[in-house]
């Protein structure tokens, strides 16, 4: 038997989020984004995509199809609602029985690749590649040994349970896709991954809707005065992504200009509680009324891409403070709409601004240190209307064309050395690929 050299249909486990899900709140962030962007993509290349999620209402149905060639199947696997995050690794077993259902009511050998979204997913994906005897990409998103290494001051610490499921995941699939250099290091640095298992796969923006355009119309359409300067935060609200630091920054030159010394500044915030934001939902409500602030600071619920753009384009600055980022996409969409962006110096978020160039890198999450960037772009428009064109430039190179294209050579290497290792014996442990693949011959 021999692997296609690229896979006619892709199973992509998404156990704890759905690509349809709108991304800001919750566990919806980039990684549905991510997921939902590359399966379009990857359909567009005449790929079958089928993304396996678990159900979170009974108004679901069973099997959606949102775009040619793209089906996602909403497994049920525990109670539709109010079941947390960390209540998931005891749903697994019910899902991934979910999971082989569906493929039983496929012909056999229907998915010629697995690809596993977070840990919880390679868990799903780590069994089912086994059975269905194809390899296993796996994308951790983030890694729960990073986090844990840079917490958000009160923020909880990953538990050991993730951190275990996360390097089983790890040492068993075929082929691991980082988002930049820094991440594959951290995988062999702390996981112990072999580095040439390892594809850097660059995340991408939606370039087509992400685009620069008339700050005038959006601020218009957002009801935001023409003469004030905003600091926009767009993201799951959560310790971890730091608006808290934002706002804080922001806090004295918001004074001063209270005071008249300086003209308006705005800080927006967009996006819904998280994690373990949602055990303080008004946290940031209670800050700006702390610091004194009120007036100054304006909420926005989550909001579709359409509307983001405008709330990109409607900024002048974006600032992501996060602890930790594997990449932070919303640094990509900003700048793609001509906006510079002010990002802590943490994974991935070296890679998405070019520092002094498209956007400031601040080392660390001292207030002061914050207050000083934010003053250094406010304080220069016309440095920063060049950084503006300078990031939207930069943006390009950042398009989900590029990351399917190189999530497709990613794939293809697996099912190379997939094929290789199964022949050589290699995988002694691997039972059920050596049955299944004996049964066909090899
Ligand atoms: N997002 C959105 N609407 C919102 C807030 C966020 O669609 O109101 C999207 C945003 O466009 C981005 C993603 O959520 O694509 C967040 O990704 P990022 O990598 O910045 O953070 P993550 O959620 O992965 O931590």
């Amino acid at each position: 038997m021999s692997f296609p050299a690229r896979p006619r249909r892709v199973a992509l486990i998404s156990v704890h989020t759905s690509p349809l899900a709108q991304p800001g709140i919750g566990d919806a962030g980039g990684m549905n984004v991510y997921v939902a962007q590359t399966a379009q993509r990857l359909a567009r290349r005449g790929i079958e995509v089928e993304i396996f999620t678990r159900a979170t209402s009974s108004a679901q149905p069973q099997i959606e199809r949102p775009l040619p060639g793209v089906t996602v199947r909403n497994i049920a696997a525990g109670p539709y609602e109010g079941l947390d995050k960390r209540d998931l690794p005891a749903q697994l077993c019910a899902f991934t029985a979910g999971v082989q259902r569906a493929e039983a009511t496929q012909r056999p050998g229907y998915y010629d690749l697995v690809h596993s979204h977070y840990w919880l997913s390679g868990q799903v994906g780590w069994l089912v590649s086994d059975r269905w005897g194809v390899p296993l990409v796996h994308t951790a998103h983030t890694l729960a040994a990073v986090k844990n290494a840079s917490l958000a001051e009160g923020d909880t610490a990953e538990p050991m349970l993730r951190v275990i499921g996360e390097q089983q995941v790890i040492d068993e699939a075929d082929r691991l896709v980082a988002n930049t250099d820094t991440e594959a290091a951290q995988l062999v640095s702390m996981y112990n991954a072999d580095p040439a298992r390892i594809d850097v796969v660059t995340p991408g923006a939606d370039l087509d809707c992400y685009s620069p355009g008339s700050r005038a119309a959006a601020r218009a359409e957002l009801g935001v005065a023409d003469d004030e300067t905003v600091v926009t935060f767009v993201g799951r609200i959560q310790p971890l992504k730091a608006p808290d630091v934002l706002i804080a920054a922001a806090a004295p030159i918001i004074a001063a200009a209270d005071r008249g010394e300086r003209s308006k500044v705005r800080v927006l915030v967009v996006g819904g509680p998280s994690g373990s934001g949602l055990d303080r939902p008004t946290a940031l409500i209670d800050l700006a009324a702390q610091l004194g602030i009120s007036d100054a600071v304006t909420f926005l619920p989550p909001q579709p891409p359409s509307k983001l753009t405008q709330v990109y384009r409607a900024s002048d600055i974006v600032a992501v403070p996060s602890y930790s980022e594997s990449f932070g996409l919303v640094a990509i969409e900003a700048q793609a709409c001509g906006i510079p962006v002010i990002a802590a110096d943490v994974g991935g978020l070296g890679v998405a601004v070019d520092n002094g160039r498209t956007g400031l890198l601040v080392a660390g999450h001292a207030i002061g240190d914050w207050t000083n960037a934010l003053e250094k772009l406010i304080d220069q428009p016309a440095e920063r209307a060049g950084m503006g064109r300078a990031a939207s430039a930069h943006a390009q190179q950042f398009s989900w064309e590029h990351t399917a294209d190189q999530l497709l050579e990613s794939y293809s290497r697996a099912l190379r050395s997939f094929t290789a290792s199964v022949g050589s014996g290699e995988r002694g442990h691997r039972r059920w690929r050596r049955r299944r693949l004996s049964r066909a011959g090899v």
